[in-house]
C-alpha cells in the first residue's frame, strides 16, 4: 500500500527521512543533514540560505532559510533538524542512526520528532509543484533550525530577525512537531504553556533543637512557604488551557544531625502555566504569599518561555480542513505538552503546530509508520492546494 502511494511520488519522502536520520545531527551538531536538505530543495526550485549562527560561550550551529516564489503569500514550514541523544545505545534493537525501514515502520532518532515531518513537507512541496509549476500564485518557505532541543540561542530566534532583517514577510507558519497524542489526525497545537522554575533558600537563624527561642528555623518557614504555593490552585484553567500546575521538585536542607536546628533551607519549584499568567505576574503572586510569612529569604527564577494562544483562525483551520480531507478526522485543537519554537515564531505570524504521532519522541527505537508518513504527506500538500487555490 505504503509502496503504491510512494512510487508516484517526486520526492519520496521515506528515502528523504532516512536519508535525514543517517545523519547524526545531535544538538548543536548538524553532521550534514541541513546541507543535505538544502539540496534537495534546491533540486526543487528553492532559494537556499545556510546561516551559522553562535554567540561567545555557545556552539555555532547551523539554520536553513529556504523560499521558492517572489511573490504572494508566503506559506512558512518551521521545524528542527536537531535530534535528542539516544540515550541508552544497547537497549535500542535497531541501529539509531541507520534510517532502517522494517516491515511497514522506519526506525531512528528522529523519525517521529522531527525528521520525519520535514520530508513530507519536502515531499508534498515536490508534488504540489509537480501539479502546479513554480508560478503557483505564492510562496513557499522553509525555516529549518539545529537548535532546538538544545539551549535554543543560535537557532530559530536569531534565523526569524534574519529573515526579517532581510525583507521576508511570512504570512502563515504551520510548526511540524509531533503533535499528535495517538493516531494522525487527533491533535492540532494553537499555543503552549509556559514554563518557569523558582529556586528558593531561606535564611535563619541555626541552634539547639533544645533553645529554639535562641534560634529561627529556616525549614519551618519553607514548609510554610511551600504551604503558601500548594495548599490552593493557581487557576482552573482557561479556554484553551489546561489549568496551571505548579510542583515541588525538591527540597535541601542537608542537616545531618537531629539536635540542631537547621539555619538555611532550599527549595526548588516548577510551574506550567496558562495565558491567565505570565512570568512577572507569577513573581508577584508568589512574592505576596512569602512575604505574608516573613523572614529573609530569596527566589531566584529561570523561566524557559512565556505561555502563549494563537487563537483558532486561519492556519489552524487550513490544517484541520487538510486533516479532514485526508483523514476524515477532525483535530482536538490543544496546548497541552511541553514547549516548542512556536514560542519564538507566533510574534511574526499566525501559526499553529501539526506533525507526525508523538508516542516514540525521545525514546529507545524512536519510529513511525510508513502509513503515517505517506498520510502526513498528503495532509500538507492538501494544505498547500487550499492556501494557494487554482486560479
Ligand atoms: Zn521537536
Amino acid at each position: 500500500m505504503a509502496k503504491a502511494i510512494r512510487r508516484n511520488q517526486p520526492l519520496d519522502p521515506v528515502d528523504l527521512a532516512a536519508e535525514l536520520i543517517r545523519r547524526p545531527s545531535v544538538t548543536p551538531k548538524d553532521e550534514g543533514a541541513i546541507p543535505y536538505l538544502a539540496g534537495v530543495l534546491e533540486r526543487l526550485g528553492f532559494t537556499c540560505h545556510v546561516q551559522e549562527f553562535t554567540e561567545p560561550g555557545t556552539d555555532p550551529v547551523l539554520n536553513l532559510y529556504a523560499r521558492i516564489g517572489k511573490s504572494g503569500r508566503n506559506l512558512c514550514f518551521a521545524g528542527h533538524t536537531d535530534v535528542v541523544p539516544v540515550g541508552n545505545r544497547e537497549a535500542w534493537t535497531i541501529a539509531p542512526f541507520a534510517g532502517t525501514v522494517m516491515g511497514d515502520t522506519l526506525y531512528g532518532r528522529g523519525a517521529a520528532d522531527m525528521k520525519g515531518a520535514i520530508a513530507c513537507f519536502a515531499a508534498a512541496v515536490a508534488r504540489f509543484l509537480a501539479a502546479r509549476g513554480p508560478e503557483f500564485g505564492g510562496s513557499i518557505s522553509l525555516l529549518i533550525t539545529g537548535d532546538e532541543e538544545g539551549v535554543s540561542i543560535n537557532g530559530t530566534k536569531k534565523l526569524l530577525d534574519w529573515v526579517a532583517a532581510t525583507g521576508e514577510r511570512l504570512d502563515a507558519c504551520i510548526v511540524g512537531e509531533p503533535t499528535n497524542a495517538q493516531t494522525l489526525g487527533d491533535m492540532v497545537k494553537i499555543g503552549r504553556r509556559g514554563s518557569m522554575s523558582g529556586y528558593l533558600t531561606v535564611e535563619g537563624v541555626q541552634g539547639h533543637t533544645a533553645y529554639p527561642h535562641l534560634a529561627d528555623n529556616a525549614a519551618h518557614r519553607l514548609v510554610a512557604m511551600l504551604h503558601a504555593l500548594t495548599s490552593a490552585p493557581l487557576d482552573e484553567g482557561t479556554e484553551h488551557f489546561q489549568a496551571s500546575t505548579l510542583q515541588v521538585a525538591t527540597i535541601d536542607i542537608g542537616n545531618t544531625a537531629a539536635n540542631i536546628i537547621p539555619g538555611t533551607a532550599r527549595a526548588t519549584f516548577n510551574i506550567r502555566f496558562n495565558d491567565r499568567w505570565s512570568s512577572a505576574t507569577l513573581k508577584d503572586l508568589i512574592k505576596q504569599k512569602f512575604d505574608a510569612i516573613g523572614g529573609r529569604y530569596t527566589v531566584d527564577y529561570h523561566v524557559s518561555g512565556e505561555s502563549f494562544l494563537v487563537p483558532p483562525g486561519e492556519v489552524s483551520d487550513l490544517l484541520s480542513s487538510a486533516i479532514k480531507r485526508v483523514t476524515g478526522r477532525t483535530p482536538a485543537l490543544t496546548t497541552t505538552g511541553g514547549t516548542s519554537d512556536a514560542r519564538f515564531i507566533h510574534h511574526f505570524c499566525p501559526l499553529a503546530e501539526f506533525g507526525l504521532v508523538g508516542l516514540t519522541m525521545h525514546k529507545v527505537d524512536e519510529r513511525v509508520p510508513l502509513a503515517d508518513i505517506a498520510q502526513l504527506t498528503d495532509i500538507y500538500a492538501a494544505a498547500l492546494d487550499l492556501y494557494f487555490p487554482a486560479r
